[in-house]
């Protein structure tokens, strides 16, 4: 069935396992484009930028990447979680008279947010989205984590920092999708190294530097075999002390990604009858990315644990949940947020709620709708008229509006996956932009930095930095240089929002391209915008065959 997105105004299709898919789920069917649902879905997902705030319930102080200028209170997580406020206290009646997403927002707007997303953490307070973790700082999304640092997206990470997308490392620094590593820097896409720095698409190596596509090596630098005498007399014309040294190498390890390196197809590990990428663990997905240990679901970015779910951003441990995002241990959730609920519609940030319609903040509440309590008959027989209305305004079926998300779109998930987003779409469709700017800012260009680590005091700690590309501050944190010193690792120039944005470009793209494979020339589509300018890219057979 050939459409036309309401958003973007380009066409898309919904294909025959697509309609089944939204039959099963019993939602409407999408009238924006795929792209465009994981872009909305995303935008309700704040990255924000850290700052300093205070709960409008007592006044304590937090960190928060939830926005200065808001639409809604904030309370810390540990009020929100308490019973000093009760979301019942704002309970509306339904007007049937309104649009029903102008009487949701309204609602919304009297709710507080918790200023933090997460639990389970010990020392976590300079993060955002972060569990079961310990002493990370400045770093977001992060999963069984420790000693974290300036990282976003990772799980079971210690002693590390900006890395992204990434699992089990350890000790390691600049890094992109890297999984089972210890002292690994400025690599992507390897697993099951240690003690190696540029290293792309590399499985179980050791003491190896710029090297591409190797298997079980050591000594290695730009895939050459040297013995170890030889490679550690050619690391010290390294200079990896030195800033400028860095960009060098980066750039040569560039050159490599585009001309030498083979590249496959996708990153998908344990895919069966599923296609995307950064698929890991999964049976009969489809057009997924980001995806582990999930099965039967379509449309689905950023989530693990997934079962026959539609149309889902950042969702975990989920069932039969469609067209929503951020929802955790969710069953049968239609266009939902950041709710754990079950059977229930249009719910924003609603914990462990069953039955629900159109809520924002409840806890463990059953037959609600605008918060409000009802019968269970009462439930569905409202419930049923304002579908029928929402129905007549062309409102049901579609997520909750861009007027609903969070905070500012270029400050969100969302634009992280769409950079090239233009503020005026956004606001068309009613969310909301900032630009923040710091020009006025005291602190000392990174241009004036030394080169050198070695020539790096401790009073660099006590020195604000402004970033050269967002005239942004950061400093540098006292473990943070003790991280640098110890694995002679120059300070970084650009602040470290900058650095996540710049590593997530390579896992982020959720188009694929046509290219032919380098080694048998057959058609593939494949995971990477030509404007990477990568040379040798391989369909999965041959990749197989090759490279494994
Ligand atoms: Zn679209
Ligand atoms: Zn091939």
């Amino acid at each position: 069935m050939k459409k036309i997105c309401e958003h973007c105004n380009k066409e898309f299709t919904i294909s025959s396992g697509e309609m089944s898919m939204y039959e099963k789920v019993g939602i409407e069917l999408p009238t924006i484009c795929f792209f465009c649902r994981v872009k909305i879905h995303l935008s309700f997902w704040l990255f924000g930028k850290f700052r300093r705030g205070k709960s409008d319930f007592s006044g304590e102080s937090f960190i928060t990447v939830l926005p200065e200028k808001n639409r809604y209170p904030i309370y810390t997580l540990t009020e929100w979680h308490s019973d000093v406020w009760e979301a019942m206290d704002y309970g509306m009646d339904y007007d049937s008279t309104k649009p029903f997403f102008t009487q949701l927002q309204e609602l919304q707007e009297k709710i507080p947010h918790p200023h933090q997303n997460g639990s389970k953490n010990t020392n976590c307070d300079w993060c955002d989205d972060v569990w079961n973790s310990k002493n990370c700082y400045l770093s977001r999304s992060v999963v069984d984590c420790e000693d974290l640092h300036y990282s976003y997206r990772n799980i079971n990470v210690k002693n590390s920092v900006d890395v992204v997308v990434c699992f089990n490392l350890e000790r390691s620094y600049d890094c992109v999708y890297c999984d089972h590593s210890y002292h690994l820097l400025y690599s992507h896409h390897s697993r099951d190294c240690v003690d190696s720095h540029f290293l792309f698409d590399c499985r179980n190596c050791q003491n190896c530097f710029m090297c591409w596509n190797l298997r079980g090596k050591s000594y290695c630098i730009e895939n050459i075999q040297y013995t170890k005498e030889e490679y550690t007399e050619r690391l010290k014309d390294f200079s990896l002390d030195s800033y400028s040294s860095i960009q060098l190498h980066k750039k040569r390890f560039e050159e490599i990604m585009k001309e030498e390196t083979v590249h496959r197809q996708n990153f998908n590990l344990k895919a069966y009858h599923s296609k995307g990428n950064q698929l890991m663990n999964v049976k009969n997905c489809y057009n997924c990315f980001t995806i582990s240990d999930s099965e039967d679901s379509s449309n689905c970015i950023r989530g693990r644990c997934e079962k026959s779910c539609i149309d889902t951003g950042g969702c975990w441990d989920s069932e039969m949940v469609a067209n929503s995002a951020s929802c955790l241990n969710g069953y049968a959730l239609k266009y939902c947020n950041l709710s754990p609920s079950r059977f229930s519609e249009y719910l924003d940030l609603c914990i462990e709620c069953e039955y629900c319609f159109g809520c924002v903040g409840l806890k463990k509440k059953k037959y609600c709708i605008l918060n409000k309590q009802y019968t269970q008959e009462e439930y569905e027989l409202l419930k049923e008229e304002i579908i029928s209305d929402m129905k007549k305004r062309d409102e049901y079926g579609k997520f909750l509006p861009y007027s609903m998300s969070a905070g500012p779109f270029n400050f969100s998930t969302s634009f992280l996956y769409f950079p090239d987003t233009k503020k005026e779409d956004i606001l068309r469709l009613g969310g909301y932009w900032e630009d923040i700017n710091e020009s006025n800012i005291e602190g000392m260009p990174t241009s004036e930095l030394p080169d050198s680590i070695n020539d790096i005091t401790d009073e660099i700690c006590s020195q604000a930095l402004v970033c050269p590309e967002t005239g942004w501050r950061f400093n540098i944190a006292q473990n943070e240089l003790i991280f640098y010193k110890q694995n002679n690792i120059p300070l970084p120039r650009y602040h470290f929002d900058v650095r996540i944005k710049k590593n997530m470009k390579y896992t982020s793209v959720l188009e694929s391209y046509p290219y032919q494979c380098h080694y048998c020339q057959k058609d593939i589509q494949a995971y990477y915008p030509p404007e990477w300018g990568y040379k040798n890219i391989a369909c999965e057979d041959c990749y197989q065959q090759n490279l494994n």
